[in-house]
């Protein structure tokens, strides 16, 4: 194959593992680029190798054939090909960005060193060499700070804990995982960190990483409330990674902008996974990025009806049992709109003694949201009445499944 007809892939994670991967299925072969030292690995679950509970082997991602360890650091789209630190060029037919996103870092006083490096003991936890690193720094006793209680931080937290770290984590919001849960389903996940020995503050405003000969040493609050601080974990949310591609002139709003065929505004030149922005959504989660991949590959191999219309994304949370804090696994799955609007029915069941709790919401006669802990039996038959948005039948069908299914009557 020339070079001028070569797909080339940027980005060795989750999507461009999988691109590359059915890409080699239909007989189209692609260079799959990417800068990261590891073997490509299921980023989704960085939290069990910090937690001690899988080896980095075990989230490994099967290596494509085409693989080459190469930063990235322009696309000159005229003469399209991509320059490298190295100094190296790679010439492309067609490119791919599956450039993921960047972790955010809050603009806090004492961040950052006048050359840009994080203080020692403050990371971000986005990355195979960010879980390596705070898993080298964790000891039983080390007073570790997380800032930010989403579905990344609530997940350090708890991997941090299970490591024998005394944890505190400070969230802005008024409770944990707000944009995913309802209220209740917050308060099973506080539950659950607390059992952990967790310490939770919410509306909670750091301001400030205070160092001592480049080490952090504490962290204050917006009240001026100090805590001691050996690690610092930084979740609080990503940002795609659009640079090359706002470089190079390609329009980007807050990812790069795609349509149904997943092709920017350079028709030469495609974007899928997080760095991605369709019809307005940058997802930022693992199954669209998948679903991303297969339309592409589909589509790159030749089938003109290959199209990506977006992904109704669950949010899927699973923290395993600990026999060492007595802790049974805890599992939740939350989609759609948690929160009822007036007029909206809503089936909700609890357990407190079994910390479950499921809950629909359903808008005229359709299942538009809901949230189950504990017990997720039911996810996958009410996941496809949400995805489907079909009118639910006139005999409850899933939500009767729901409210039987484990006699929770
Ligand atoms: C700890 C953690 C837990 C998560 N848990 C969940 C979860 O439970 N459920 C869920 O749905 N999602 C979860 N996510 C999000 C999920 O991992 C991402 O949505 C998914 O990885 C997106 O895939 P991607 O291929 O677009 O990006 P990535 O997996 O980030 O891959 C992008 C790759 O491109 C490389 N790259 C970027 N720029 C260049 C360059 N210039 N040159 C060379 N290479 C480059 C990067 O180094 C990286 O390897 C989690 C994320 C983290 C960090």
């Amino acid at each position: 194959m020339t070079s001028n007809s070569r797909v080339v892939v940027l980005g060795a994670g989750l999507a461009g593992v999988r691109l590359a991967r059915r890409l080699g299925e239909l007989g189209v072969p692609a260079l799959l680029v990417g800068d990261e030292e590891h073997r490509p690995y299921n980023r989704v679950l960085l939290a069990e190798v910090l937690a001690g509970r899988y080896s980095p082997d075990v989230i490994a991602l099967p290596a494509p054939a085409g693989l080459v360890r190469a930063k990235v650091t322009g696309i000159d789209s005229d003469r399209r090909v991509l320059s490298c630190a190295d100094g190296s060029e790679i010439a492309y037919g067609t490119l791919v960005l599956a450039t993921g996103s960047n972790p955010v870092l809050p603009p806090l006083r004492g961040l950052f060193t006048p050359d840009h490096v994080l203080p020692e003991g403050v990371h971000a936890f986005r990355t195979m060499d960010d879980c390596l690193g705070l898993s080298k720094a964790v000891r039983p006793g080390v007073r570790a700070v997380v800032i930010g209680g989403g579905l990344l931080g609530v997940s350090a937290a708890r991997a941090l804990a299970v490591r024998g770290a005394q944890v505190v984590l400070a969230q802005q919001a008024e409770r944990l995982m707000e944009r995913q849960l309802d209220p209740n389903a917050s308060r099973l996940v506080l539950r659950h960190l607390k059992d952990l020995g967790v310490e939770v503050h919410t509306e909670c405003r750091v301001r400030d990483v205070r160092c001592l000969g480049g080490a952090v040493r504490s962290v204050e609050m917006a009240d001026g409330y100090a805590l001691d601080a050996d690690l610092v974990v930084l979740a609080c949310g990503v940002s795609p990674r659009a640079g090359l591609a706002k470089a190079a002139g390609i329009a980007v709003h807050k990812g790069v902008l795609v349509d149904d065929a997943l092709r920017t505004s350079d028709p030469r030149i495609r974007a899928i996974g997080d760095c991605a922005q369709h019809d307005g959504t940058v997802y930022g989660l693992a199954a669209p990025a998948l679903e991303q991949a297969d339309v592409l590959a589909a589509s790159l191999a030749g089938d003109p009806d290959a199209r990506y219309t977006g992904t109704r994304a669950l949010t899927r949370l699973t923290l395993a049992g600990n026999s060492a804090f007595d802790l049974a696994a805890f599992d939740l799955a939350a989609f759609g709109e948690t929160e009822p609007r007036p007029g909206d029915d809503v089936v909700q069941l609890a357990d407190a003694t079994r910390g479950t709790y499921r809950k629909v919401v359903v808008r005229d006669d359709r299942l538009v949201g809901g949230v189950l802990v504990g017990e997720l039996g039911t996810v996958g038959a009410l996941a496809r009445a949400w995805e489907g948005a079909e009118p639910l039948p006139s005999d409850g069908g899933p939500l009767l499944h729901l409210l039987t299914n484990d006699g929770g009557t």
